[in-house]
């Protein structure tokens, strides 16, 4: 479980402290709670994890506007949708910005060795473990504190989402600044402030992950009913 805390110059980072900034902070605007985070953890302990989904694009616009200097990374899987890169390269463009890529080191041939040809397909929690999961582990560890673009009303597994959390599973602080917000909210944000989205959005795809597990939904159906359809799966391991 580790020790349950991390430091900063100013201040040791605990379950409980971690508590108690999420109650002062739940009713401010995501851009104060990443000015808030900025302020607490300093750009080098800092970092945003980024799907290229329209959650984490606004926050790419909120953060970059904030202060340049805090990473961003994204996991590439090498399975991504070519739309995804896409956004990647006009968000780079358009932000001044390079996304750190964090990766495995097997490649898919050496998966398919090793795992079988198409893990995705019959052990998705195996394959998330080896192409997000443990390089997200190593990648998280030159932190302190890691934002991510988890809403609420998402799915049920993050509807007690806090927009400051201690992390159990990585050992660190998880701030969540669109806790709260809505589908609408994070829309307008991004058609007010024009910022470049992906355009599978448009495409019926409320949710992006890799191509093989990843569908657009139908009218009415869960934002997330799209992510590895046909299992009992709704998240990647990389939250609680
Ligand atoms: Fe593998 Fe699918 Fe997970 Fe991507 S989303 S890492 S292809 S199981």
């Amino acid at each position: 479980m580790g020790n349950q805390t991390v430091q900063t110059e100013e201040k040791v980072w605990s379950p409980e402290a971690c508590k108690a900034a999420a109650e002062e902070l739940r009713n401010s605007h995501p851009s104060d709670i990443l000015a808030w985070a900025v302020q607490q953890f300093g750009p080098s302990d800092l970092t945003l994890a980024c799907s290229f989904g329209y959650e984490d694009v606004a926050l790419v616009d909120m953060l970059v506007k904030l202060n340049p200097d805090v990473d961003i990374f994204y996991l590439d899987t090498g399975l991504l949708f070519r739309e995804t890169y896409e956004t990647r390269d006009r968000l780079a463009e358009r932000y001044q910005k390079d996304f750190i890529r964090v990766a495995t080191d097997l490649t898919l041939e050496q998966q398919a060795r090793e795992w079988g040809d198409q893990l995705w397909a019959r052990d998705p929690n195996q394959c998330c473990y080896l192409r997000k999961v443990a390089p997200l582990e190593k990648q998280l560890n030159s932190y302190r504190a890691w934002i991510t673009g988890i809403r609420r009303e998402q799915s049920p597994t993050r509807a007690n989402a806090e927009v400051v959390e201690w992390d159990t599973k990585f050992q660190l602080v998880k701030i969540n600044p669109l806790a709260f917000w809505t589908s609408e909210q994070v829309w307008s944000y991004i058609k007010e402030n024009e910022v470049p989205y992906n355009p599978l959005h448009d495409r019926h795809y409320p949710s992006l992950g890799c191509e093989p597990c990843t569908r657009p939904v139908k009218p009415g159906e869960d934002p997330r009913a799209g992510r590895w359809a046909g299992f009992m799966k709704t998240e990647c391991g990389l939250h609680k």
